[in-house]
Order: structure tokens, then sequence, then C-alpha cells
């Protein structure tokens, strides 16, 4: 954060200087009194459970130079006061009898009506005091990864700002702009999306110069109430894109097809199909990824990805083709992706008992994630050189789905048997769908158990997954099913 004095802050986040002394410095900004470092502006939010307020001293103390806060802590104002500083009536304050506290020496309280509006207020100031690219990353499946990789990318031209993880919300956006330390020659934000004009509120914040939609699928239709809906909100990123902007679109996909039009800019499509503008070839699987010739904006390499699925070739071919936009070398940018961080792709794959290999994925699923990450089950499967390998896909049911959850647990079922997963088992009630559509499209092992305990009591023995087998655990979030990865 662009370092800047208590009245500077107090300025820009419309809010008022209560205590302290307004010429202290404020060089970084923390909402967890735990991570508070020397020079930080301590945030005070009134949570439903936990009122940030009453962290305000610890904060103070342990190095924060300020607080900004929604009401009055006579205390902490009382205690600044008495350590010599007062932006109100400062020579009353000094004077008055009061046991001075030297550790609340230069510091300062301000405060404001609302915490995450100052959050915001101050993320804008930090972004319009930078002039470099800002990427901002939506779509379905496949933006943290995306967002990792395009990350991976633009370091290839010199320190690259990004969101961490998935702080992807009118909070943690802000924040991802608030640790920018100046040298920085790139940001990639993350944007996430529950409804419509979330993207608009986080693009007012963010100004991406660029974006990229991985894809419109049907995460959140129960939320939304149509694909349509969902494509208009992600389609917000397009809208929020300046005239010289650019967007970098997955090809294929039908519904960002037709909102393309929505961007006032530059449109470029990336994927498998030798149309678009960024696209793979002669890809072939190695002993952790893929490796593929990238043809980007008519230029060539090959790219050895760590990562496995034909989804995650796809997003990298959406990061190297906005990195090549950038003007950042094809061939610097293969050569970092070669060394993507191994957490990159959000699989967890690893040995588990009797010679198994897990694919952990029990984090959140959609009919489209389901798929990608049913083919890298199949690639790893292919990977086995045994000839009874045995591929196992274990999926439970996927919530928030609206009106399209029979037919998106059908798809998914109706994938299973096309691609040929050995066994398939399915958990809950909802996945049952997916069981009765793989049965009546010819698969020929498939079984169903109503609940997790069930299936958990059953996979004592290795009648329900065989020993060797490779096996893809994933459902819902709301499943839980860890509990299963843990019995594999
Ligand atoms: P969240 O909404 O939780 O932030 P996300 O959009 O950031 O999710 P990732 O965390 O990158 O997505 O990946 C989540 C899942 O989506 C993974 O299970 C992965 O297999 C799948 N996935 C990743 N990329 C794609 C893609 N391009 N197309 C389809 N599925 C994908
Ligand atoms: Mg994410």
């Amino acid at each position: 954060m662009t370092p800047i004095t208590a009245a500077e802050l107090a300025q820009i986040v419309d809010g008022e200087l209560i205590s302290g002394d307004p010429g202290v410095q404020i060089r970084g900004l923390s909402i967890d009194s735990r991570a508070i470092s020397e020079g930080d502006v301590f945030v005070a939010f009134d949570g439903a459970k936990l009122d940030g307020h009453q962290f305000v001293i610890p904060s103070l103390s342990k190095g924060a130079s300020a607080a900004l806060v929604t009401h009055d802590l006579s205390e902490v104002q009382a205690d600044i006061s008495n350590a010599g500083h007062s932006a109100l009536s400062l020579s009353e304050s000094a004077t008055t009898a009061g046991t001075a506290n030297p550790s609340m020496n230069g510091k300062a309280v301000i405060r404001v009506q609302n915490s995450l509006d100052a959050v915001q207020r101050l993320a804008m100031y930090e972004r319009s005091r930078f002039s470099g690219p800002v990427i901002g990353v939506t779509g379905s499946n496949g933006k943290t990864t995306t967002k990792d990789m395009l990350k991976t990318v633009f370091s290839t031209g010199g320190p690259c700002l990004a969101t961490a993880g998935n702080l992807n919300t009118e909070l943690g956006l802000p924040l991802t702009l608030l640790r920018r330390q100046g040298t920085e020659t790139s940001i990639v934000l993350e944007m996430g999306m529950r409804g419509l004009g979330q993207i608009t509120e986080l693009c007012r914040i963010g100004q991406p110069t660029a974006g990229i939609i991985t894809n419109i699928g049907q995460s959140h239709l129960e939320l939304l109430g149509s694909q349509e809906r969902i494509a208009q909100a992600k389609g917000e990123l397009l809208e929020a894109l300046p005239s010289d902007g650019v967007a970098a679109l997955t090809a294929g996909d039908p519904w960002l097809e037709r909102i393309y039009t929505r961007c006032k800019g530059r449109v470029l499509w990336y994927g498998l199909s030798e149309q678009a503008d960024a696209f793979a070839g002669d890809l072939e699987p190695t002993s952790t990824g893929t490796r593929f010739r990238a043809t980007v904006l008519g230029k060539s390499t090959v790219v050895e990805l760590p990562t496995p699925g034909r989804h995650n070739v796809v997003n990298a071919l959406g990061a190297l083709l906005l990195g090549a936009v950038h003007d950042l070398s094809l061939d610097a940018m293969a050569d970092a992706l070669r060394n993507l961080p191994a957490s990159v792709g959000r699989l967890r794959i690893f040995q588990g008992r009797d010679g198994r290999s897990v694919i952990d994925d029990c984090y959140n699923a959609s009919p489209l994630s389901m798929k990608a990450s049913l083919g890298v089950l199949m690639e790893m499967e292919q990977r086995e050189q045994a000839k009874d390998a045995t591929s196992v896909a274990i999926l439970g049911d996927m919530f928030e789905l609206g009106d399209y959850e029979e037919a998106g647990h059908r798809e998914v079922g109706r994938f299973c048997a096309e691609i040929g997963v050995t066994r398939l088992i399915t958990v809950g009630e909802r996945a049952k769908w997916i069981a009765k559509e793989a049965v009546a499209a010819g698969h020929p092992q498939v079984r169903h158990f109503a609940t997790k305990q069930e299936l958990l009591s059953e996979l004592e023995g290795e009648g329900v997954v065989p020993t060797e087998a490779t096996v893809l655990v994933k459902a819902s979030r709301g499943m839980a099913l860890e509990d299963i990865v843990a019995a594999l």
C-alpha cells in the first residue's frame, strides 16, 4: 500500500479523524489483529459473531499506527489523547489528568460510516496509483487456476500482484489491491459472483484493463435463476473493460459466443480448436500433467504443464494469450508454466491405501467441473501401466443447480458412460440421477448409496473400490466427502 498520513487516509475514506496524530504514517492495512504489521491501519469490522472494535487496542499496541472504526471508543481515544495527541481539542485533552499511555503515542483513530466501504475506497485510491495492466478473472469454473497461471506468466515481465487463494469477493478484492508494494508491473484479480451486479461492483473497484471469462456453467443457477442470467452477470466484466481493453474468452462456450459483443474493446478467443487466437495441439500426457504445442497469435512453443487435465490446458492457453497481448515472450511464459506451483489446478492427488491413487476434488462441484475432473481421472488411469488398471468415480450431490438439478446430474451420468469410467459409485439423493442416467446409457458397473455412512461402512473391504484403482472423489462442499477420501 502507498504510504499515506492519517489525515490523508481520513480524506480518502471519507472519514473523520477523531483522535490522534494527523501526520502519522500508514503503510499497510489489516482487518485481523493477529496479522498486524508495524505501521498498519487496523480496520474494525462489526461482525455478526465478533465485534472487531475489541481488537483496536491490541492492534495499536502491536504496532498499528491507526484504527478505522465505526463508532466511538472513548477509552482508546482518551489513551491516545493522554499520550499527547488529539485531533479534537488538543490543548484540553493533553492537559486533562489521566494516565499517559506512551504506547499510544503517534497513533490515530478514524471514524467511518461503514468499514467495507472504507476499505473499498482505499483500494480504489491504490488502484488509481497503478498504471499497468489489471486483469480481471471470472467464470463459473477455473477462475483460481487461471488466475494462478496468469500470475505465473505475468511474473516473467516483473512482479505481479495477484489475489491470494480464493479471496475474490467485495472484501477480498480490495484487500488484494491494498497489498500492492509499488514495484508491481501487473495485477491479476479473481472476481467471484453470487448475483447480478456483483462483477460490476468488483470492476468499479478494480478497474480492469483486460479480462478473462473461463466459461459460463451452471454454478449458482439456483441463485440466479437461469444460465442466461449467469451469462449476463459474468458479462458485466466485458462491459467494464475500456475501449482499448482486451477480453480473452474460451472458444466454443455457447454463452460466451453470444455475449462477447458487450465488450467495447478487443475480443480474443482461446481453446483447443485451431480457429482460436490461442490453441493447443499435440497433447501428450506426462507423469503429472500434459505436454502440448501452444500457438498463440501466430507464434508457437511447447508447454510442459505440470498439472493434469485438458481443462488446465485451456486455462493455460488463456493465460498465455493475455500474456502475449501484453508483449510477454511466449517462450519465457512457457518456461514459467513448467514450474507452476504444485497447488495450482486444485486437484489433490495422493497415494491412498492398498496401492490406490486418489484424486481428492471434493471441495466443490458443478456439471462442468465434474466433467473436467473425470477427464483427469481417465488420463491418470491411462498412465497406469497395469493392464487391469481400474478407474473409479465416487460422485456425490451437486448443490445450487436450481431448475437444472436433475438434468445436470444426468448429464454427468451420461458422460461417465461415454468416457468409460470402469466403476461409478454415487452417493446422495441427487447423485441418484447420475447413477440412473449412466445405467440408461449402458454403463455396466454402477452402484448407488443413499448416504455417505452406507458407503463408508462398505469401503472397509475392497469390494467397492478395488486395490490399485485410480479413484476420483467429487461432490459439492456440503456433502463433505472428505470422510470418503480419508477412508481410501
Ligand atoms: P470457485 O468458484 O470456488 O472460486 P474457481 O472458479 O476458482 O472456483 P478453480 O478453483 O480453479 O475454480 O477450480 C474448481 C474446479 O473447476 C476444479 O474442480 C477443476 O477441476 C474445475 N475446472 C478448472 N478449470 C476448468 C475449466 N476451464 N473448465 C471446466 N472445469 C474447470
Ligand atoms: Mg476460485
